[in-house]
């Protein structure tokens, strides 16, 4: 079962058009959020960022409420607040129709159909939530990290798109077809001066002398949650954070290295290309945050939840 547009439905019953602007240009954004024991992790700042990112799109949302709904006030604000409600109902609602457990939940917002290339006068978006089971990273895999080359593709520093979880995606997917295609498991990507800055799907950390040093959001990254969240724990340990963007020759130097993103979590760089970072295996701290990280998990999602189909109440539209 899927939310579409206002109604949980059952997935085949999702009709798009063809004419969507999701589908022919990539216009329009996405979120993947993880579930654990039947809870979303961070689901509001997930919603925040969707509708910051629609927002510099300029996708409309008013029209993903009720027709019937009055606002407190035309404000920003009180749309940006019944939107983000509305959102995060429709996680939570899809979540426990589901019933997920372990899970992985994907919202896609596009900005509708249109004729040709400029825009409609009254647009439609199109706002889809889906839930499926997650079967996270393996324990193996997180001991023996990921072995990463540095792509010729590179993030426009320039771009609004380089910021936002957009359907163009086709960037990372290229990257990460040209890691596969070398042997490796992920690829990452300069800006356009550069600077290493990502990977393909992730955020980028070095460990130096103890300290974290992540590429600054003044560059082309993606406001990534588990950075932040990564942040946040490095904070509370007293371990420093520096948000610098390097140079790939200075992150030669590096002790340590990781990315981070909802579903990998933290995943240890343990080669870059073809040489080892640090000692070649994951360093301390990146393994002091892999368990603080687990350790916020159970804090937020630990106690089971039990997950009882809740009554699919379908609002008319
Ligand atoms: N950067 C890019 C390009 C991504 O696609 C992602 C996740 O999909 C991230 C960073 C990490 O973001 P988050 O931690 O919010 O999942």
């Amino acid at each position: 079962m899927v939310y579409f547009n206002g109604k949980i439905i059952s997935g085949e019953g999702v009709a798009v058009s063809i004419e969507d602007r999701g589908f022919r240009y990539g216009d329009g954004l996405f979120e993947t959020m993880r579930v654990y024991r039947g809870k979303v992790f961070r689901l509001a700042r997930h919603v925040e960022r969707l509708v910051e990112s629609a927002s510099v799109l300029g996708i409309e949302l008013r029209p993903i409420l009720d027709d019937g709904l009055i606002l407190s006030s035309e404000s920003e604000a009180s749309l940006r607040s019944a939107v983000s409600g509305e959102i995060a109902e429709a996680v939570e609602r899809v979540v426990a129709v589901n019933e997920i457990g372990e899970g992985v939940v994907r919202i896609i917002l596009t900005r509708g159909a249109s004729d040709g290339f400029d825009f409609p006068d009254a647009p439609k978006p199109n706002l889809i939530v889906t839930a499926r089971p997650f079967v996270p990273v393996s324990e193996e895999r997180v001991r023996t990290g990921a072995r990463a080359i540095i792509s010729k593709i590179r993030r426009n520093t320039f771009s609004p798109i380089s910021r936002v979880k957009s359907l163009s995606f086709l960037e990372s997917v290229l990257v990460r077809r040209e890691a596969r295609k070398a042997g490796v498991d992920e690829g990452l990507l300069m800006d356009t001066e550069g600077h290493l800055v990502e990977a393909s799907v992730g955020n980028l950390f070095f460990v130096r002398e103890g300290a974290l040093y992540t590429p600054p959001m003044s560059g082309p990254i993606l406001p990534g949650i588990t950075r932040e969240v990564v942040m946040a724990l490095a904070s509370k340990r007293s371990i420093p954070c520096f948000k610098q963007a390097f140079f790939p020759e200075e992150a030669a130097d590096m002790e340590e290295a990781f990315t981070t993103s909802t579903l990998m979590e933290l995943m240890p760089l343990i080669q870059i290309n073809g040489r080892p970072v640090g000692a070649g295996i994951p360093g301390e701290v990146t393994r002091t945050l892999i368990a603080a990280y687990r350790e916020l998990v159970m804090a937020d999602c630990g106690v089971s939840i039990p997950n009882p189909k809740s009554p699919i109440r379908n609002r008319k539209r």
